[in-house]
């Protein structure tokens, strides 16, 4: 538990009442919900839609912008922003302009449309990295490094950072236990021994990288710059191009997750830092919020792909997902690529996120909660604790999620949607100074009640 000063009964008694408030006026979600139970898992289309903390689902009828509305007609400043997919709002105006130019053109067929050959070179020119493929989801560009790092270079391990979240990729679902590697507590039908092929070291921490890169069998380091699924830890300084260097020594290969890190700048945090990792992905808002998403690599690892693929006896390459690059996702994220994640946007985004981190910071000074404030970019993060964790490990310690549930909910119940599991916030272009008082303050009153 972390250390602040929450009165517990206090906390406990909000909870109770907020999620009475919620029940009271959300009943056509509640009717939703209850049609939805005997056909739906848990109740919902993916089981995690019902982790949100209310009592029951919330359902939505629309989103637009920075804004969206439940089918009771409740309208919320959405801070959530799908968790990144739509990080550049809802409903961007180039993107849906593009689906309504494809609606009727087709959708999928296996094939290139025009637009393929445009987003590669665009991703080139945003991220330094030459060679690009588009899949389906982060998880599937994160599985799909994977494979090709451990073929291109002949060794079966990868090594994550404690604490990291890439996605349901297997080998990235591990933790760092008394100094073995196991698997996260919590997965489904798990068998695989995920220790035989992963390694895990602590974020910020090189010498404990370069001892395990220094046994010749790990086929490549994946992280994320930043960790963004475990409350936030940010690299300390030198940390990321220390890992550039320690790769390059051992042979391994440099994967930068930026799914969530691209919120900080349009080149993401790797073009922030000048870093060119050997393979990049990204997910989430690529195709403005399709699903879809891309992996990037350099000339030299494209060369041995394609060497590779020349050479390969016939049979399937364990890539797949037939949707991916669709007709219709490809004109989608060629618009959000030219027209919506562009360095205004996001100069806009930093800005008002800026404001956002100000404000949260002076909220707890005022009321002397030893909470520190994050932000990459156009995402915050609160954590309660006073000092910016530096390790998974730390940064989970930090974590109180009654607390954290207690808060979303009211925040929720004033019309203020957070990201779940943690205290993300992310600002769109159309997120307002006013919408970021209205969060701001709403916290305020609840920290009044249980300060
Ligand atoms: N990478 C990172 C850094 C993520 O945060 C996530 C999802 N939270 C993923 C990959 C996986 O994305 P998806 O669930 O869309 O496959």
């Amino acid at each position: 538990m972390s250390e602040h000063r929450i009165d517990r009964e206090r906390l406990a008694a909000l909870a109770r009442r907020e999620a009475e408030r919620f029940t009271t006026t959300h009943p056509k979600s509640a009717e939703l919900a209850s049609q939805a139970r005997p056909h739906l898992l848990s109740g919902v289309p993916m089981h995690w839609m019902s982790d949100w903390g209310t009592p029951f689902s919330l359902f939505v009828s629309s989103a637009a912008g920075n804004r969206l509305v439940d089918v009771d007609g409740h309208e919320y400043l959405d801070f959530c922003l799908g968790d990144t997919g739509a990080m550049f709002g809802h409903s961007p105006a180039p993107v849906a302009a593009a689906i309504a130019q494809h609606a009727t053109g087709g959708y999928t067929t296996m094939l290139p449309s025009p637009d393929a050959a445009r987003v590669g070179a665009l991703l080139a020119e945003r991220f330094g990295l030459p060679v690009w493929q588009v899949c389906t989801s982060a998880t599937d560009a994160n599985r799909f490094v994977i494979r090709w790092a451990r073929a291109l270079t002949d060794r079966d391990k990868i090594l994550v950072f404690d604490g990291c979240y890439h996605g349901t990729a297997d080998d990235t679902l591990v933790r760092l236990h008394g100094g073995d590697t196991v698997p996260r507590p919590g997965l489904v039908g798990q068998v695989n021994d995920l220790a035989a092929h992963t390694v895990v070291a602590e974020f910020n921490d090189l010498a404990g990288v370069e001892a395990l890169l220094a046994r010749g069998d790990v086929a490549a380091v994946l992280t994320e710059p930043a960790l963004t699924n475990i409350g936030m830890v940010l690299p300390e300084p030198g940390f990321i191009e220390g890992l550039r260097a320690l790769t390059e020594r051992y042979d391994t290969l440099l994967i930068l997750d930026e799914t969530h890190t691209i919120s900080a700048g349009w080149g993401g945090w790797s073009g922030e830092l000048r870093v060119v990792p050997d393979l990049l992905t990204l997910g989430k808002p690529v195709a403005g919020g399709l699903p879809a998403a891309v992996f990037g690599m350099s000339r030299a690892v494209a060369e041995r792909a394609e060497a590779f693929l020349a050479q390969k006896e016939a049979g399937h390459s364990g890539m797949g997902t037939t949707l991916s690059a669709n007709l219709f996702t490809l004109a989608a994220m060629r618009a959000n690529l030219e027209s919506v994640m562009t360095p205004n946007a996001y100069a806009t985004m930093q800005d008002t996120a800026a404001y956002l981190a100000e404000r949260l910071t002076a909220l707890f000074d005022q009321h002397r909660l030893p909470w520190c404030v994050t932000q990459i970019g156009a995402r915050c993060e609160f954590q309660f604790c006073a000092e910016r964790p530096r390790t998974g490990r730390e940064a989970e310690a930090a974590m109180d999620h009654e607390l954290e549930a207690a808060l979303h909910l009211y925040l929720l119940n004033r019309g203020v949607l957070i990201t779940p599991f943690h205290n993300m916030t992310l600002c769109a272009p159309d997120t307002r100074r006013s919408d970021v008082d209205r969060l701001v303050d709403a916290l305020g009153e609840a920290l009044v009640e249980l300060a």
